[in-house]
């Protein structure tokens, strides 16, 4: 079997986000798509430094928060890709990094929830994601996917449908510090390292 594989193509799935904590809804995308396109495995890449938004936890804490959600999970595992790097992380940049860490007999399909997609033309340097990447636009409660239009500029864009999990890290976020349970919305070891960090429990900084 391994002979035979190593005459095809790596097909590696890449999850960005800030992960601010990592909850079920990144999960199940991720398994959704891994099964879906049948791929080798999906590397969740939290953000270091977000271009598009500020980060509530320290970036550090955030990967160990990914980590100990993917630990153990076949197919899934973390990079520290994005936390190394200086400046602001643009999709494209990572890429291109992961392009020359595996070669030339990959393809990347970019994970991203359908809030993210509708944004696509936002994002920064689209002619290198373009090239080096297809994109896996996944249903999310509340972000209609089919007002997404695709054009030759943009990358290629497929969508996957997976049940609907109407939950963000930042109502995980308020959930912790109004004292609300997140049991079963994250698992068990980031809540654990949610509760041990004090994470999340001081007043948001925008409200103050
Ligand atoms: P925040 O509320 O802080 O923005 P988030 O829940 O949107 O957090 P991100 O880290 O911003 O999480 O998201 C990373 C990626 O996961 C994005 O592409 C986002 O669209 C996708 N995603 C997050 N939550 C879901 C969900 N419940 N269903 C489908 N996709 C999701
Ligand atoms: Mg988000």
């Amino acid at each position: 079997m391994s002979a035979a594989r190593s005459n095809q193509l790596r097909k590696i799935g890449v999850m960005g986000g800030t992960f601010d904590p990592i909850h079920v809804g990144h999960l199940v995308a991720a398994s959704e798509v891994l099964h879906g396109f049948s791929l080798d495995c999906v590397v969740f890449m939290p953000a270091g430094d977000p271009w598009q938004k500020t980060s509530e936890a320290p970036a550090e804490d955030r990967l160990m928060m990914t980590s100990l959600a993917v630990a153990g999970v076949a197919r899934f595992a973390v990079s520290r890709l994005e936390l190394d790097r200086k400046g602001p992380t643009y999709t494209a940049d990572s890429l291109e990094m992961l392009a020359d860490f595996y070669g030339s007999d990959v393809r990347f399909f970019l994970i991203a929830g359908a809030d993210a997609v509708l944004n696509l033309s936002t994002w920064k340097k689209l002619d290198t994601v373009r090239d080096l990447a297809e994109i896996v636009a996944v249903s999310r409660p509340g972000s209609a996917l089919d007002e997404f239009r695709a054009s030759d500029d943009l990358p290629k864009v497929h969508v996957q449908h997976i049940p609907g999990i109407d939950i963000s890290a930042t109502e995980i976020r308020d959930r912790v510090r109004r004292g609300r349970p997140i049991d079963f919305l994250v698992p068990r070891e980031v809540a654990h390292y949610i509760a041990q960090h004090g994470l999340y429990s001081a007043p948001a900084e925008r409200s103050a």
